[in-house]
C-alpha cells in the first residue's frame, strides 16, 4: 500500500534526476561514493532509491548502483521502429529497465511535448506495466495567480492520463523553482499537495530545488511522499545527506 502521509513513517522515495549530467565514468564514481557512503538495511527496507542517469550512462548506473532501481528520464512511446534519434522499449526491457520519468518540464517546454504527446508516451509505457513518474507543475505566471489557478493549471496536465493504469509517483515540480535555488515555501507545497490528494493515492513527491538544507521539512510537509532532485542529486554526497535527513 502508498504511503500517504510522511509524517507517519511509511516509506519515502527518494529519486535523483541527473538531467544531461554525469559521463558512464562518473556515474561509476557517483554509486562508488555511495556505496561507501551507505545506507543501513533499516533504511533500505523502508524507503525507495531510484535514479534517473542518461543513457548514455545507463549501463554503468546499472553495473554499479548497489541499490536502488534505475529509470530514464525519457523515452520513444513505441516497441522499436524508424524513429531515428529516439530509444524505444525494446532497448529498454533488455537492460531490465522498467522505470520512467514523463511530463518533467523541460520536456514539456524545451522540448516542445504537448500534453497529447505526454499522454501518449503515459499510455504506452503504462501498457508495458512500467513504474511511471509523472511530473506537473506550473510556470511562475500562474502561480502568482493564485492556488486556484495552480490547482487549475495542474488538472489539465492530468488530461489523458490513467493514473491507475500502473504504477504510478506524481512528482509537483513548479517550474519556477526547478533548478533557481528557490525551492517552493512549506505552505505552498502543503496546499497544493492537498489538492493533487484529491486525485490519487499514488505517492506525491516534491521536486524544484530541493537541497539537504531543505528536504527534511519538505519530507515532514502533509501528503509529500518522497522528492525528486535535481542540481543537488549530482553530488553523492548531497544526495546522500538528503535521503538521511529523513532519518534526523
Ligand atoms: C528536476 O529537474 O526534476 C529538479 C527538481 O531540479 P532541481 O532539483 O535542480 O530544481
Amino acid at each position: 500500500m502508498c504511503p500517504l502521509d510522511s509524517t507517519q513513517g511509511f516509506i519515502m522515495q527518494f529519486m535523483a534526476n541527473f538531467k544531461c549530467n554525469h559521463t558512464a565514468h562518473s556515474v561509476q564514481e557517483y554509486f562508488t561514493t555511495l556505496r561507501t557512503l551507505g545506507f543501513s538495511q533499516e533504511f533500505l527496507r523502508e524507503h525507495e532509491l531510484v535514479f534517473f542517469p542518461s543513457f548514455l550512462s545507463l549501463q554503468a548506473a546499472k553495473d554499479f548502483a548497489p541499490f536502488g532501481e534505475i529509470g530514464v528520464q525519457n523515452a520513444y512511446p513505441a516497441f522499436n521502429g524508424a524513429f531515428t534519434g529516439e530509444i524505444g522499449a525494446q532497448a529498454l526491457e533488455s537492460m531490465q529497465v522498467h522505470t520512467i520519468l514523463i511530463g518533467h518540464s523541460e520536456r514539456r517546454s524545451l522540448l516542445g511535448e504537448s500534453q497529447e504527446c505526454v499522454a501518449e508516451k503515459f499510455a504506452f509505457f503504462a501498457r508495458l506495466g512500467f513504474f511511471i513518474v509523472y511530473c506537473v507543475g506550473e510556470p511562475l505566471s500562474v502561480r502568482q495567480q493564485g492556488e486556484k489557478a495552480v490547482q487549475d493549471y495542474l488538472q489539465a496536465q492530468f488530461a489523458g492520463i490513467d493514473l491507475e493504469a500502473t504504477r504510478v509517483s506524481v512528482a509537483y515540480e513548479p517550474i519556477w523553482a526547478i533548478g533557481t535555488g528557490r525551492s517552493a515555501i512549506v505552505q505552498e507545497i502543503a496546499q497544493t499537495h492537498a489538492f493533487l490528494r484529491t486525485l490519487t493515492q499514488s505517492p506525491l513527491l516534491y521536486g524544484g530545488s530541493v537541497n539537504a538544507g531543505n528536504a527534511r521539512e519538505i519530507l515532514l510537509t502533509p501528503n509529500v511522499n518522497g522528492v525528486l532532485v535535481g542540481s543537488a542529486s549530482l553530488d553523492a554526497k548531497s544526495f546522500h545527506t538528503i535521503t538521511q535527513s529523513v532519518l534526523l
